[in-house]
Parts: C-alpha cells; sequence; structure tokens
C-alpha cells in the first residue's frame, strides 16, 4: 500500500472510497468491495471541516492514524490519500448547496452539513477520477445526495451501495461510537430496537407508532426523528410508496447517533 498526500500520486481509474478516519470494520466492508471491483483502490481520509456544524465537533473527531494504516494496508486499500487542506480547498474555491434534501432530517438539525459534504466530494471526485465509488448505506441520505451530485455534474462515476456493518447486537458502527461511555452504548441500542420493531409490523401505520413508541422509551436519548420515507426523496411513506426505509436520529450524552433500516412490510401492503 502506498500512503500519498498529493493526489497527483493517484492510479486512474481505480475504485474510491472518501473516508474520515477512525476506520471500523464498516470502512473495512466498503474497501473490500472496491477491491472486487477494482484492483486499484484508493481510500481519502480527510476530517472535513466544511462539514462540521460547530469547531467544537470538530476538533472532538475522534483520530486514530496509526491504526487506519493497518486496517487501510490489510484490508485491500492499494493508495491511501492523505490530502492536504490546501489541496482541497484552494483560495477561492466554489462551495455547492446540496439543494432541497439537504435541508430535511440530518440536514435540518445540522445547518450546511450536506453542502459541506457535496463540496467535499465533488471535489474528491475531480482529483482522484474514479470509475467507481463506494459509500456506506449507513449514511443513507449522505448516499441519495451523491447519487444526486453525480447526475447533477453528468460525471463517469458508478456510485456503489455498501450495507451498514453492526456490532454483535445491532448497533450501527460508527467512528462516533468510541465517544460513548458503558452506559450510553447500553442506551444507543434503541435505535435499533425502533427499526427492528418497525421493520416487524405487519403494514406501515404500526410500523410507523412502533418506531416512535421504542425510539421514545429509552431514558437518556433523546430522539430528533424517527421517521419511514420513500427512499426516493424522503418524502414520508405512503402505502403507495415502492421502496420503504425508516430513519432515525437523536442524541445520547451529546453524542449524535443515525441509524436506518429497509422496511419491506409484508410486501403486499
Ligand atoms: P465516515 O468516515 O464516517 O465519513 O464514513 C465513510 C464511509 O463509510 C461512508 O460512506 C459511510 O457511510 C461508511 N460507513 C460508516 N459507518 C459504516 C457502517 N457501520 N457500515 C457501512 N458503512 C459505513
Amino acid at each position: 500500500m502506498k500512503i500519498v498526500t498529493s493526489s497527483t500520486e493517484l492510479a486512474d481509474g481505480c475504485a474510491f472510497v472518501p473516508t474520515m478516519g477512525a476506520l471500523h470494520a464498516g470502512h473495512v466492508s466498503l474497501f473490500e468491495l472496491a477491491r472486487k471491483k477494482s484492483d486499484f483502490v484508493v481510500a481519502s481520509i480527510f476530517v472535513n471541516p466544511l462539514q462540521f456544524e460547530d469547531q467544537e465537533e470538530l476538533t472532538k473527531y475522534p483520530r486514530t492514524p496509526e491504526r487506519d494504516i493497518e486496517l487501510a494496508e490489510s484490508s485491500g486499500v492499494t493508495h491511501l490519500w492523505l490530502p492536504t487542506y490546501e489541496e482541497i480547498y484552494p483560495a477561492g474555491f466554489p462551495k455547492r448547496s446540496a439543494g432541497k434534501l439537504g435541508e430535511i432530517f440530518e440536514g435540518a438539525s445540522r445547518a450546511g452539513h450536506f453542502d459541506g459534504v457535496v463540496t467535499v466530494v465533488a471535489r474528491l471526485f475531480e482529483l482522484v477520477r474514479p470509475k467507481i465509488s463506494i459509500f456506506g448505506e449507513k449514511d443513507f441520505q449522505q448516499l441519495s445526495l451523491i447519487r444526486n451530485l453525480v447526475t447533477d455534474l453528468n460525471l463517469d462515476i458508478e456510485i456503489a451501495a455498501a450495507p451498514t456493518i453492526r456490532e454483535a447486537d445491532g448497533l450501527a458502527m460508527s467512528s462516533r461510537n468510541v465517544r460513548l461511555d458503558q452506559n450510553s452504548r447500553d442506551q444507543a441500542l434503541v435505535l435499533y430496537r425502533a427499526l427492528s420493531a418497525a421493520a416487524i409490523a405487519p403494514d406501515l401505520m404500526s410500523a410507523q407508532s412502533a418506531l416512535q413508541e421504542v425510539a421514545k422509551s429509552q431514558t437518556g436519548f433523546t430522539l430528533d426523528y424517527a421517521e419511514i420515507v420513500d427512499e426516493k426523496d424522503f418524502s414520508k411513506a405512503t402505502y403507495e410508496t415502492q421502496n420503504k426505509r425508516a430513519i432515525i436520529a437523536g442524541w445520547l450524552n451529546g453524542v449524535r447517533l443515525i441509524d436506518n433500516m429497509e422496511m419491506k412490510l409484508g410486501a403486499t401492503r
């Protein structure tokens, strides 16, 4: 594995996995999927200041460079790119807007977050020129916005979605989980419990109530939203909606957690 700081040293036509580091098994699954798709796998680690609403969150974001290098190397990454701020954001760089979808759910609670995400990803794509790029379903709204970005910019990049990797008890892996103390770690299971309760409900209405009921039942957990939406545009799902997904977010002890799950709901409804 080559560790590079300048994008000029990267392989053209690679499979590309952008990350913010503090790597875990979720990231590893993306690297492995990338390696199945290409002999050249570029992973980037860049903690993007533009997608953090406040300075404190940015400072508190976990950083584990040595372990990141080991994990990337052992999971098929051929080029680990650690870009400089200046390469990503040269003076006068254009900021992008994520549009309407960037303003609801995650975007409503984190002003400017998705504008920062699409701005950095557009720039990363410009510098790497991958043939394919892998994103996790864990950040489902982000994945939709990246698909929109590729369409809007008319880029010839395939966007592949990778399923959410979970801990043995169901908690979605996240770099932020290391900030949970033992008590909060136990309480964090509420997201998975709420999603799972909704997924086994017989119809949309009971799925919605199960989701809300479990989400509101956990002491310590401040619910932001719990909703079943249309995967296409994140509008509220109806019985006619083809692809439904439950999305949930909230705070535990000051740590923001998000998760989501596909809702098949008996397929006939
Ligand atoms: P991040 O480093 O948090 O910006 O995430 C980098 C990529 O890894 C994004 O495409 C995420 O959606 C994905 N990712 C993060 N956590 C998981 C997970 N538990 N399972 C699958 N993909 C994940």
